[in-house]
């Protein structure tokens, strides 16, 4: 995985509900998702009456010393990675976001993305609010205050039927966490469950972006927050209510190709399989005759080890990444060709040295360090290069929660795979097909988002937005509405169906 040429990952949240050390389970499940979000970190606590909250940039293990987490100690936790697709990359906008409400205290952390944040925040500001971020997570905090309703889930559930685009959320009150998920559950949810303690009347309740999360805190996964439920875990009991049920589900086929750790299931599903089906199925699509196969580490592996075992192509590790690489580096004036690429990868030139080769990678985003890669290998000696690719061409910008360059910056929304793999200076370049792909994840009836492969939108505001040209997909989507008005003018989704006790 080489991040600088990738859709970038969004943000990883973590919920903790009843445990003796709380904000060390936060902290470890963050630690987990380090992956989804390098920019920030942060965790808000609980000891049943009063919030604490410590976040600031940088990595979860940078930021959580064994003193800051001893002055965060609480009982209920949640903690947030971000990378920022909305709003800038500051401390201001570090989540999890805790403010002091009408409603009582609220701390809340977002992965995902509203695509009509900036019209509600207009809206919200020209009645008065004052916002104190630029994060589209914050008008649903204004929304929650500025509800009707008496209760905090239901303040919760009206403030989210206000709100489109992507968001899995976990929510806390000084006695209560709240999970929740967009309508077309776009970005993912899980929620899991630690037995209780000697002495602990209740298991842990616990809630994480990836199942990766509950590994390291000795969690069991159960199921996943649905798309439009809401969960609110108590001191009584664990309740399930729908404020939402209307939408198709479109949850993001990306995170089965590439966001996502393969250790993790993700929708209901092992990513591991869903890649290494990728795999096989690019075999059998795209097969070409070759002496070794070659992953793009870390991220092709997995679709990799699938290629060789449909192939019968064996397996190499023919390019080794550094995983020392940090942040800066002082490059030599003698500028050297390549210079990022090579500080975090290295060709294995024993192994290449006049091989046939197919190198897979999970995307091509711009094309410019799959170039790079290409000529690393025939520079090591490769006789041939063969790029085969374990998604579709990538076309169109994501508005869910993703960080995409723009259309024209997607090297495939303008060439043709022929006119890319000259580019790349490859062989041959072979991609997954996307009924292919929707088969390796295990999506028959069509319930993922595959936006970013065929430039069709799921919710109306992104398509008016991508007739109207602006690809950035940020906080500009849906701005139109320049009229005075009101909280009742935000629209709101039906009343919500039930509330079941579930434990
Ligand atoms: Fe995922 Fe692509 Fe849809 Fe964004 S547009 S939610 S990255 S599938």
């Amino acid at each position: 995985m080489l991040t600088s040429d990738k859709f970038h990952d969004e943000c990883g949240v973590v919920a903790i509900f009843a445990h003796p050390e709380a904000e060390k389970l936060a902290y470890l499940g963050l630690h987990a998702l380090q992956h989804r979000g390098q920019e920030s970190a942060g965790i808000v606590t609980s000891d049943g009456l009063t919030s604490r909250v410590h976040k600031a940039m940088g990595l979860v293990a940078e930021i959580f010393t064994e003193d800051v987490l001893s002055k965060i100690r609480g009982t209920l936790a949640i903690g947030h990675t971000r990378y920022s697709t909305a709003g800038d990359s500051a401390l201001l906008n570090a989540q999890p976001i805790l403010v002091q409400s009408n409603k009582g205290s609220i701390g809340v952390a977002h992965n995902g993305n509203l695509t009509n944040a900036a019209e509600v925040r207009s809206r919200l500001e020209r009645q008065g609010s004052i916002f104190q971020t630029n994060s589209d997570t914050e008008v649903i905090v204004h929304l929650i205050a500025l509800s009707r309703e008496h209760t905090l889930p239901e303040a919760i559930a009206d403030a989210l039927r206000r709100v489109e685009g992507a968001f899995s959320l976990v929510l806390m009150s000084p006695d209560r966490i709240i999970a929740a998920r967009d309508p077309r559950g776009f970005r993912p949810l899980a929620m899991g469950r630690i037995p209780a303690l000697e002495g602990q009347k209740r298991d842990t309740i616990v809630f994480a972006s990836e199942t990766c999360a509950f590994d390291l805190i000795g969690a069991t996964y159960e199921r996943d927050v649905k798309p439009g439920e809401l969960i609110v875990v108590g001191p009584e009991d664990v309740t399930s209510r729908f404020y939402s049920t209307d939408a198709p589900q479109s949850s993001c086929i990306f995170e089965h190709v590439y966001f996502s750790r393969p250790d993790s299931m993700v929708f209901g599903r092992a990513v591991q399989t869903s890649r290494e089906e990728l795999g096989r199925q690019l075999a059998r699509e795209a097969p070409v005759e070759a002496d070794l196969v070659v992953p793009v580490p870390d991220s092709g592996v997995t679709a990799a080890v699938g290629y060789a075992a449909e192939s019968g192509i064996p397996f190499r590790f023919g390019l080794i990444r550094n995983h020392y690489v940090g942040r800066t580096f002082i490059e030599p004036s003698q500028s050297v060709r390549d210079f990022g690429v090579k500080l975090k990868l290295n060709p294995v030139r024993s192994l290449l040295q006049g091989k046939r080769v197919v190198l897979i990678d999970d995307s091509i985003v711009r094309g410019t360090t799959s170039r790079k890669i290409v000529r690393m290998v025939r520079e090591a000696g490769a006789k041939e290069v063969h790029v085969r690719i374990s998604c579709p061409p990538t076309i169109s910008p994501c508005y869910y929660g993703v960080d995409t360059p723009t259309k024209e910056e997607l090297i495939a929304s303008s060439n043709t795979p022929e006119e890319i793999c000259r580019y790349l200076g490859a062989d041959s370049l072979g991609y997954v097909s996307l009924p292919a792909l929707r088969q390796a994840v295990g999506d028959p009836d069509g319930a993922f988002c595959t936006s970013c492969y065929t430039g069709i939108y799921p919710t109306d505001l992104v398509q008016l937005e991508v007739r109207e040209g602006n690809g950035n997909g940020t906080l500009g989507i849906g701005m139109r509405d320049t009229s005075p008005g009101t909280l009742e003018d935000s629209p709101r989704t039906e009343r919500p169906v039930t509330v079941e006790r579930e434990v």
